[in-house]
């Protein structure tokens, strides 16, 4: 159902010049996501610059009969569908960082995106849990749970948060951490954004300052045979200090790829290793003997890592989505290969299979509502789609994939790589779905706070 909704300006000045309204010249700029193949209307677009605007803003959606949907980027601005009863709120411009070095913490405010928090924190010799792309909001990454290449050996981003700062559906301001707020606490680390708009958070950082990382480049019709040999070394026993991928990548022909690999398509393998790079070049020989035509494998200061897994670092259009794996026996790769490698009915810009397990597979009595990740292995297909057109057939091809690794895959999705629409139940093991119900039961009864992956409130 779309619900038409006529707004005026404010009659209070709190939020003067950060409303943007469907007829204003600036309202095509305001509604942009990150992912640009995401057309979003909302009724209005706020961009507030503190928690008092947050509260503000809130009050003035509830005023309205409106809802409230946060952003931080956009990144996964796919599944929250049609915002015409929606203030649309971007963070962007809250974006104050503090590191704390004795402590070995940040707090970073809603709009901060990963790059900011990588650089912020490698000046003290740190480094946080951030993921593989450079511009992905720390605020929503973290709410799904955060997958970082030190993830195998440090956990999910959500476990290591210590304090969030929230603005309720009722406009209060909140701050949950282990002595407050117990259950919004607890939602918020990998329960998604449906539990009130955050406003800021405090997490753990880690000490390191660089990393053995790089890709093994090989020509695409190599694909079976690197895959196989990949997923004969994660099969084996790999230290928590190692994280490797296997990947099809076909690159555009786009200026901002370097010219060597410009328009091409490979088979590649990413490593990154905490520790002696002794122990990976062990681990990684193997792959090494099938001779890869590049091997960029080095020790880099931890910034660089940031950039390695070639993720846009613009706003792209593109559509994709993502599964958990159990097991990769020899079947799965042969179909993995068989449906995204080199003679794929559509090759999509980029296919991955990232190596979990480690300590994302731990779950601790003192993790939030996504303890640790369901599956040895995740898989992401996303596709450019510059034009319109082209949304069917990479739709249909990230589902061609999905469905070829159907047999082996986890019961439960990995919400952040999910970019459609999934019943909310898949994100979560049942007992933590079933909290997080009676959680937004009890802090948004009403479904005033709308968030890409919903969370139904209990009845
Ligand atoms: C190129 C690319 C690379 C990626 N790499 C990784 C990766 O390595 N690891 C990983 O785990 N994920 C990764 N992701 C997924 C990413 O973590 C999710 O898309 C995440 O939701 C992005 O957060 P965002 O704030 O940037 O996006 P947005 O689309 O702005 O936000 C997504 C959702 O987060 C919630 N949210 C955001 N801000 C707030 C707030 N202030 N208060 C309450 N709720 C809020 C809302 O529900 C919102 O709909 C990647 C995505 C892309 C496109």
């Amino acid at each position: 159902m779309s619900i038409s909704v006529t707004l005026t300006r404010l009659p209070d000045r709190s939020l003067d010049g950060k409303v943007v309204l469907p007829g204003d010249a600036r309202y095509d700029d305001a509604r942009r996501a990150w992912n640009l193949a995401v057309d979003q209307r909302p009724a209005a677009v706020v961009f507030p610059e503190s928690a008092a605007d947050v509260t503000a803003a809130v009050s003035y959606a509830a005023g309205r009969g409106l809802r409230i949907a946060a952003q931080g980027t956009g990144h996964n601005a796919g599944p929250l569908g049609p915002l015409t009863d929606t203030v649309l709120l971007r963070t962007e411009r809250m974006r104050g960082i503090r590191i704390d070095p004795a402590a070995r913490t940040a707090r970073v405010e809603a709009g901060v995106v990963w790059l900011d928090v990588v650089h912020a924190a490698a000046r003290h010799g740190l480094a946080a849990l951030a993921g593989s792309s450079p511009d992905v909001g720390v605020t929503g990454y973290t709410l799904g749970g955060g997958l970082s290449f030190l993830g195998r050996k440090y956990g999910l981003a959500a476990s290591h948060v210590v304090a969030a700062e929230v603005v309720t559906a009722e406009g209060r301001v909140l701050r949950a951490d282990p002595g407050h707020e117990p259950d919004l606490f607890w939602a918020l680390r990998g329960g998604g954004g449906s539990f009130g708009v955050v406003t800021a958070l405090e997490f753990r950082l880690f000490p390191v300052t660089e990393a053995y990382a790089g890709v093994l480049w090989y020509p695409i019709q190599r694909g079976s045979e690197v895959l196989h040999a990949w997923a004969e070394l994660t099969r084996g026993q790999v230290p928590d200090e190692l994280t490797t991928l296997g990947r099809f990548v076909n690159l555009p022909p786009i200026p901002q790829i370097p010219e060597q690999i410009r328009g091409k398509s490979f088979v590649i393998v990413e490593a990154y290793h905490l520790g002696d790079p002794a122990q990976a070049d062990q681990l990684l020989g193997p792959l090494r003997a099938l001779g890869p035509v590049n091997d960029t494998i080095a020790t880099v200061p931890v910034p660089a890592l940031s950039h390695l897994h070639m993720d846009p670092e613009q706003p792209v259009p593109g559509a994709g989505d993502g599964m958990l794996i159990d097991e990769l026996p020899s079947s799965a790769i042969d179909a993995f290969v068989q449906a995204a490698g080199p003679t794929a009915a559509f090759p999509l810009t980029t296919v991955e299979v990232r190596h979990l397990g480690g300590e994302l597979a731990r779950p601790r009595p003192n993790h939030g509502a996504l303890s640790s990740l369901d599956g040895r292995y995740l898989v992401f297909a996303a596709g450019s789609v510059p034009v319109p057109n082209l949304m069917t057939p990479v739709r249909a091809q990230v589902e061609a994939i999905k469905g070829a690794l159907a047999p082996w895959a986890a019961r439960q999705r990995y919400l952040n790589f999910a970019e459609t629409r999934h019943p909310a139940a898949t994100f979560w093991t049942e007992q933590a779905y079933q909290r997080l119900r009676q959680i937004k039961a009890t802090v948004d009864p009403g479904g005033m706070i709308r968030a890409n992956h919903p969370i139904p409130p209990a009845r």
